[in-house]
């Protein structure tokens, strides 16, 4: 018989007792993190005849090296992120900085981890809105001994939601939107969201840190959509 005190903790999803050490049982993240073939620097999907990296990424390689998810956005990872972002659920928030850490520390055993983590910052607007910055919440959660630096971009701009626009709006809308507030010449910098649907906003942050000679950009986020970018 599972003892409650062995195993106290209860997975978000299907409200069972979670035979895991957090609030996600293990059937349940299996639905969430089945392995799919992803193309390694821009995470999504690799058609059968494609390996490593996709089309698209070798035909307009983006300014970032790689991205890193936990996995992709479903209805029941959406849901944790809903709560997590919308409603102040915090659990359902460090359950998938959780997922995302363990995929993390599969990718770089073979290779540097950045020097420093940056969340994607919101404007303060909409910070004061949400009263936190889901992106650093998750970064923090990682519990990753890199140095998390929430200054050194800046959201300079108010921008209408990405979600609403069309691609050629979402560029065009991002322009300025973002800050460099500190050097960052040679750093090999993890930028931080919670999910990436087109990826145009990690695009131009990431262009924008290249241009400042930064040394390389990773990707990390909690969610990944299927959107595939248009050009
Ligand atoms: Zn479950
Ligand atoms: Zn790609």
């Amino acid at each position: 018989m599972i003892k409650s005190w062995l195993f106290p903790y209860q997975c978000l999803l299907c409200k069972c007792r979670s035979d895991q050490k957090r609030d996600l049982c293990s059937y349940c993240e299996k639905q969430l993190t089945e392995y799919k073939n992803r193309c390694a620097q821009c995470g999504l999907w690799l058609e059968e005849t494609e390996s490593g990296i996709c089309g698209h990424c070798l035909k307009f390689p983006p300014a970032f090296e790689r991205v890193i998810v936990a996995s992709d956005y479903l209805p029941q990872s959406a849901y944790l992120l809903h709560q997590f972002k919308f409603h102040h659920r915090f659990a359902e928030g460090k359950v998938l900085a959780a997922l995302l850490a363990q995929t993390l520390k599969k990718t770089y055993q073979d290779s540097a981890w950045p020097d420093v983590i940056v969340p994607v910052p919101l404007h303060y607007k909409r910070l004061f809105s949400r009263g936190y910055n889901q992106a650093l919440l998750l970064a923090k959660n990682l519990n990753l001994p890199i140095k998390i630096d929430y200054r050194l971009l800046r959201r300079v701009r108010h921008t209408p939601r990405q979600a609403l626009l069309s691609g050629k709006r979402r560029r065009r809308n991002l322009k300025g939107a973002f800050k460099i507030v500190k050097p960052v010449a040679g750093l090999h910098i993890a930028l931080v969201d919670d999910v990436i649907t087109t990826g145009s906003t990690l695009q131009a942050i990431a262009l924008q840190l290249k241009n400042a000679d930064a040394g390389q950009v990773d990707v990390w986020a909690a969610l990944r959509t299927q959107i595939h970018p248009k050009h």
